[in-house]
C-alpha cells in the first residue's frame, strides 16, 4: 500500500514561529502566559504546558509584571491597551500575515468603504481583524450574506486567513448584489492556498484519505469537508490509535494530510501505523493462499 504524504501537511509557518517563540520565552524563566490555546491541538498544548507556557483564562488572572504571549491569529487592540496598563512584559507572536489583514482592513476602512471579513463568527483571527476597525460585517456562509437585507456605496471584503476559497467566492458572489461598489481583497495566506490546492488534487490520486488533526480545529476540520467531498473514503484522525484497519482494506494508497496546527511528529505516528497496517493486510492476504 502506496502512502503519499501531502507537502503541505501540518504547522504553516505562523504556527511553526509561534510556538517557537513561545519556547525562547518560556525557557528564560517564569511561566508565560496566554489568553487561550496557541493552536487548536491537544498534543501541541500539553507539550507547551510542560514547558512552562499556562493559559489564562482573562488578563487580570496574570500576575503584575508577568508575560503576555500574543498567539499566531492575532488580538483586539484592547488587549495591547490593558497589557499595557497591568504593567504586563508582551511577547507578540502574532503571524506577520495575519498583520498583514489588520493592515488592508484598515486600509480600506479608511478609504470610505464598510468592511465585510468573510470568517467564522467567534474566531479569535476574525475578532483581532474586526477588533481594528470602527465596525464591520462578519459573513461565515453565503445564506448569511443573502440574508443580509442592506445595500451599501461601497463594501471591501477582506478574507480570514485559513478560509475556503470555494465558500469565499460563494460569498462574494452574492455580496455583488449588495453594494454599488466592491473590493475584494484575499486575503487567504499562501500556506493556506497551497494547502488547499494539495488537498483538491490528493483525494484524486489515492484510494483513502488520512486528515490527522484535532476535531477542534476549524482548518482540520474544512480540510477534511473538502477531502470527502472529493473522495467518500475520508477519515479524520487525532492520532495513530484512531486508525482502524477495515478502512483500507483493498487500497492500493492512501494520502495523507494534515491541519496547520498539527505536530509532525503525530503525523509521523500516523503514516508509521498506516505503513503496518498496510503489512498487516498483506499477512492477512498471504493466510488465506491456499498451500496446494
Ligand atoms: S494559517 Fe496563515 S495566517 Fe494563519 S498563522 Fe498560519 S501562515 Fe499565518
Amino acid at each position: 500500500m502506496k502512502i503519499n504524504v501531502a507537502r503541505t501537511a501540518g504547522f504553516c509557518f505562523g504556527v511553526r514561529r509561534a510556538i517557537k517563540i513561545a519556547l525562547v520565552e518560556a525557557a528564560k524563566g517564569p511561566t508565560v502566559y496566554m489568553l487561550g490555546e496557541i493552536v487548536h491541538n491537544e498534543h501541541v498544548v500539553a507539550d507547551i504546558n510542560q514547558s512552562g507556557i499556562s493559559v489564562a483564562g482573562k488578563m487580570e488572572a496574570i500576575p503584575k509584571a508577568g508575560t503576555i504571549l500574543l498567539r499566531a491569529h492575532g488580538s483586539t487592540p484592547r488587549i495591547y491597551q490593558e497589557a499595557a496598563a497591568q504593567g504586563l512584559h508582551l511577547v507578540d507572536a502574532t503571524c506577520p500575515m495575519v498583520l498583514e489583514i489588520h493592515e488592508k482592513a484598515k486600509a480600506l476602512e479608511i478609504s470610505g468603504y464598510k468592511v465585510v471579513i468573510i470568517g467564522d463568527h467567534g474566531h479569535d483571527e476574525v475578532l483581532g481583524i474586526a477588533g481594528q476597525l470602527k465596525s464591520s460585517l462578519v459573513f461565515a456562509t453565503p445564506g448569511e450574506a443573502r440574508e443580509h437585507r442592506a445595500f451599501y456605496r461601497k463594501l471591501g471584503v477582506v478574507v480570514q486567513s485559513t478560509q475556503d476559497i470555494e465558500n469565499v467566492r460563494a460569498i462574494v458572489f452574492e455580496l455583488i448584489l449588495k453594494a454599488a461598489e466592491i473590493r475584494f481583497v484575499n486575503t487567504i495566506c499562501k500556506p493556506t492556498k497551497d494547502h488547499q490546492e494539495e488537498i483538491r488534487t490528493l483525494p484524486l490520486e489515492n484510494d483513502v484519505m488520512i486528515i490527522v488533526g484535532s476535531f477542534t480545529s476549524a482548518n482540520t476540520v474544512r480540510l477534511t469537508g473538502i477531502s470527502r467531498s472529493i473522495k467518500q473514503c475520508t477519515y479524520q484522525v487525532q492520532s495513530a490509535a484512531d486508525l482502524q484497519i477495515e478502512w483500507f482494506r483493498g487500497a492500493k494508497s492512501v494520502g495523507v494530510s494534515a491541519g496547520a496546527s498539527t505536530p509532525d511528529y503525530i503525523i509521523q505516528g500516523v503514516v508509521e501505523r498506516i505503513s503496518r497496517i498496510g503489512d498487516e493486510i498483506e499477512m492477512l492476504k498471504g493466510e488465506r493462499v491456499p498451500l496446494w
